[in-house]
């Protein structure tokens, strides 16, 4: 057995292929449609949901993959097939990894299945983190959830923007400040159930995109939002002890303590789930940049100018040769993050934020090169890299733009407090 392998197994290997075909045949063909109308393709999830890809137990079983690799593997294929379109297949997961990141078993055993529904009725998931002045910085969130003590409800007002299923999500996980003055230590997630739509939570403006079309984004607005005690993700009680640890570290800070000895006395807030889901999100990315990098290629190889293939020019060939680098490249950052995630060793160098950093900004590299490579045809709709060009930009934007990567980076790499 040797002691390095990235050999993937026999499962990973089927499970690739699979999706591979489902990506192919019905992902790809429905992409410029969907990208068109702008809306949530219900009939493409309908057929992932009948096919057993949009499930509770798909993700799982893929969670559960001691190698960290399958979530990935996944990722890559179904973004392969169109962004925009997978985004609206795995945007619940958002919602689901804050659940199972923050709530008590009992709550992870009753809301995630709520997440995805069944296969003849589909459900999806929404996690509502950003809001129109708090998107790089989190920790300036104004949306507040006070507990009212005589009725053990939480009473959440704020509005959230840029929200993925915002709005048409079945289940909304919200994080609001429960103590403002504490910033992101003050902080708490609540999971929100379809009843209240309409009830305190609603749908505001949907955002018209540069790109992932397919994926509904849209504020969430919440307006004396009324939700049980028991919305609030994780023991109150466990909520209480970390704001008073919080409150202690606030207050040695204020008395010119050192950070590091203030930090022992402070919890760290909900943004675990961002972490974990960054090489995923950067597999996402790899699938964009595979998808173009192949169209690209082969192009380059039936297109004829002055008598001869395209690819046969060094210009043309050498573009495709850094594209295929970085391209597994990035590939690779993304398999170790997920593996190092995966095995809980922590990321000493930002490791996480390294393959989204750089997947996000292949996919936008690659695929302007692809653009390139087709020359005028890759500058219309008739073709497809224009729209791969469009979906990748996201990926230098969301879950932590390239700039808010490269701050954890630096402070991991550099122990400094880089602002
Ligand atoms: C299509 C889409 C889907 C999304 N889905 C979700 C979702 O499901 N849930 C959710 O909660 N959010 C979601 N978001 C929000 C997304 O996470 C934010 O847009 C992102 O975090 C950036 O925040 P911002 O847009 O406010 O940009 P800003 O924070 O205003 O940043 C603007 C620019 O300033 C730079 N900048 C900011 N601070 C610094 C700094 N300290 N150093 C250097 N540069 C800095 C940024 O890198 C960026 O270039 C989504 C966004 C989009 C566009």
């Amino acid at each position: 057995m040797p002691a390095f392998s990235l050999a993937l197994s026999e499962d990973q290997t089927t499970l690739q292929k699979w999706l591979h075909e489902f990506a192919a045949d019905v992902i790809r063909p429905a992409a410029a449609e969907w990208d068109e109308k702008e809306e949530t393709p219900w009939p493409v999830i309908q057929d992932a949901a009948k096919a057993g890809i949009y499930s509770l137990d798909f993700f799982a079983e893929a969670w559960r993959d001691e190698s960290g690799i399958s979530l990935p593997l996944i990722m890559e294929e179904l973004f392969w097939g169109d962004a925009g379109i997978g985004l609206s297949l795995v945007g619940t997961t958002l919602g689901a990894a804050g659940i199972l990141s923050n709530g008590t078993l009992d709550q992870i055993g009753e809301w995630i299945p709520q997440c995805f529904g069944t296969e003849n009725d589909v459900k999806l998931a929404a996690l509502a983190v950003s809001e129109p002045n708090a998107g790089s910085d989190v920790s300036s969130m104004k949306t507040t959830a006070v507990y009212d003590e005589a009725r053990d409800e939480w009473v959440l007002n704020g509005v959230k923007t840029w929200i993925t299923n915002g709005g048409i999500a079945d289940v909304h996980v919200v994080v609001a400040a429960v103590d403002p003055a504490l910033k992101a230590r003050g902080q708490a997630s609540f999971v929100v159930g379809p009843e209240f739509k309409g009830k305190g939570l609603a749908q505001g403006q949907k955002f018209k995109k540069h790109g992932i079309r397919a994926s509904h984004t849209s504020e969430v607005i919440l307006d004396d939002l009324r939700l049980p005690g028991s919305a609030l993700l994780g023991e109150k009680p466990r909520l209480d002890e970390r704001l008073a640890r919080a409150r202690e570290r606030a207050a040695a800070l204020a008395r010119g303590e050192s950070v590091q000895s203030a930090r022992q006395k402070g919890g760290q807030a909900a943004m675990a789930t961002f972490e974990s889901s960054r090489p995923a999100v950067g597999a996402q990315a790899v699938g964009i940049a595979r998808a173009a990098y192949e169209y690209a290629l082969d192009y380059a190889g039936r297109r004829e100018q002055f008598g001869r293939p395209i690819v046969q020019n060094q210009g043309i060939a050498f573009m495709l040769a850094d594209m295929k680098t970085a391209l597994d490249a990035s590939r690779l950052l993304v398999w170790r993050a997920a593996w190092m995630g995966k095995n809980n060793i922590p990321f000493t160098a930002g490791e996480g934020s390294m393959s989204k950093l750089y997947a996000g900004e292949t996919a936008v590299q690659v695929t302007e090169k692809a653009i390139q490579i087709l020359g005028g045809n890759g500058y219309t709709r008739d073709y497809p890299v224009e729209r791969w060009h469009r979906d990748a930009k996201i990926y230098t934007i969301f879950e932590g733009t390239s700039e808010i990567q490269r701050l954890i980076i630096s402070r991991a790499i550099s122990g400094h407090q880089i602002p």
